[in-house]
C-alpha cells in the first residue's frame, strides 16, 4: 500500500444497503436473506461488508472455507455463518467458533459427526447440501436413507436446513434445466418430510434465482453477486449499484501508430492511432 497510496479500492456501503433493499423487495417478508461473503466478499472486503449486512438485518452469512468464518468471528461478527465448502481438517475450528458447516458428502458427514462427538456436542447445527444438477458438491436424493442411518446413531447434530444450488438461473435458454433443478429439490424436500421427523428450513435460490424464480424462495435465499451490484440481466443490473471501485493514477501515456504493439510478445496490436496508459497496479 505505501508504494502506491493513490491506488485505492473503495467500498461503498450505501450501495450495499441499496442492493440489499432491492433484493429484500423481491422476497416475502418472512423469507430469510443470507449474504454470501466468500472470497473476500467477492474481492471487496469481507469484514466491512459482513458488519454492514449484520446492521442491515441479514439473517445469515456464508463463506466457502472455515478459515474465512474464523476471520469474521475474530472481527466480532455474530450472525450465523454457513461454511459452504468445509474440509475434513477444519471441523474443530468450525465448532470452536460456532460456524455452521454444509455437509455435502458421506466423508464430510462422517468426519463431522466424529468431531462433534469428540467435542461432546449436542444438536450442533449443520446443513445438508443436495446435488440437483450443478454436479459440484452435494448428496444425491437417494443418499437420504444412508444419512438417516448415520443420524440415528447420534444426537450430536441437528439438521438446521436442506439446500441445493442452481447452475444456470441467470440463463433464459436454460429455463427447462433450471425448472428440472427446482423439481429435483422439491423431491428431496418431500422425501425428507416422509422419512424424518425433524423440520429443517429449505433454501435454493442465488441472486439470479431471486430475480427469475421467486416462487422457489422457500425459507431463505442466498445472495452474493447482487449484493455487490451486478446481475447478468440488463434490466435487473440497472437496479443495482456496484459496491467496489478500484482507482489509481496513470503513470505514463504514449501515442502509438497503427500496427505498433504494446506489451510482452506484442500482446496487443494497435488497429489505428491509439493512446495507451500504463497504471501502477498489478504485476508491478
Ligand atoms: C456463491 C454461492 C452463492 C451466491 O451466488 P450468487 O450468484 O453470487 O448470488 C449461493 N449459494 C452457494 C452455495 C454459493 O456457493
Amino acid at each position: 500500500m505505501p508504494e502506491n497510496p493513490e491506488t485505492v479500492l473503495e467500498i461503498d456501503l450505501n450501495a450495499l444497503a441499496h442492493n440489499y433493499s432491492v433484493l429484500r423487495s423481491r422476497i416475502r417478508p418472512g423469507t430469510r436473506l443470507l449474504g454470501v461473503v466468500k472470497a473476500f466478499a467477492y474481492g471487496s472486503e469481507a469484514i466491512g461488508i459482513a458488519r454492514k449486512l449484520e446492521a442491515l438485518g441479514a439473517d445469515y452469512l456464508a463463506v466457502a472455507y472455515a478459515s474465512e468464518g474464523v476471520f469474521l468471528r475474530k472481527a466480532g461478527i455474530r450472525l450465523p455463518i454457513l461454511v459452504l465448502h468445509p474440509q475434513p481438517n477444519g471441523m474443530e475450528e468450525i465448532i470452536e467458533t460456532c460456524l455452521e458447516p454444509s455437509l455435502y458428502s458421506p466423508r464430510i458427514l462422517r468426519e463431522f459427526i466424529k468431531t462433534a462427538q469428540a467435542m461432546e456436542q449436542k444438536a450442533y447445527p449443520v446443513h445438508l447440501k443436495f446435488n440437483t444438477g450443478l454436479n459440484r458438491l452435494g448428496f444425491w436424493e437417494n443418499d437420504l436413507e444412508w444419512i438417516d442411518a448415520q443420524l440415528q446413531g447420534t444426537d450430536a447434530l441437528e439438521i438446521r436446513s436442506l439446500f441445493s444450488h442452481l447452475a444456470a438461473s441467470d440463463d433464459r435458454n436454460e429455463r427447462e434445466f433450471t425448472l428440472g433443478q427446482l423439481k429435483a429439490f422439491e423431491g428431496v424436500v418431500k422425501n425428507w418430510e416422509q422419512q424424518f421427523k425433524s423440520r429443517p428450513f429449505y433454501h435454493l435460490l442465488n441472486t439470479s434465482g431471486v430475480f427469475n424464480y421467486p416462487e422457489a424462495q422457500y425459507d431463505m435465499v442466498r445472495t452474493g453477486i447482487g449484493l455487490y451490484g451486478y446481475s447478468n440481466d440488463p434490466e435487473t443490473d440497472s437496479l443495482l449499484k456496484p459496491v467496489s471501485s478500484l482507482r489509481t493514477r496513470i503513470s505514463q501515456i504514449h501515442k502509438i501508430e497503427p500496427g505498433e504493439w504494446v506489451g510482452y510478445n506484442k500482446g496487443y496490436t494497435a488497429p489505428d492511432f491509439r493512446v495507451t496508459a500504463t497504471l501502477p497496479i498489478g504485476h508491478a
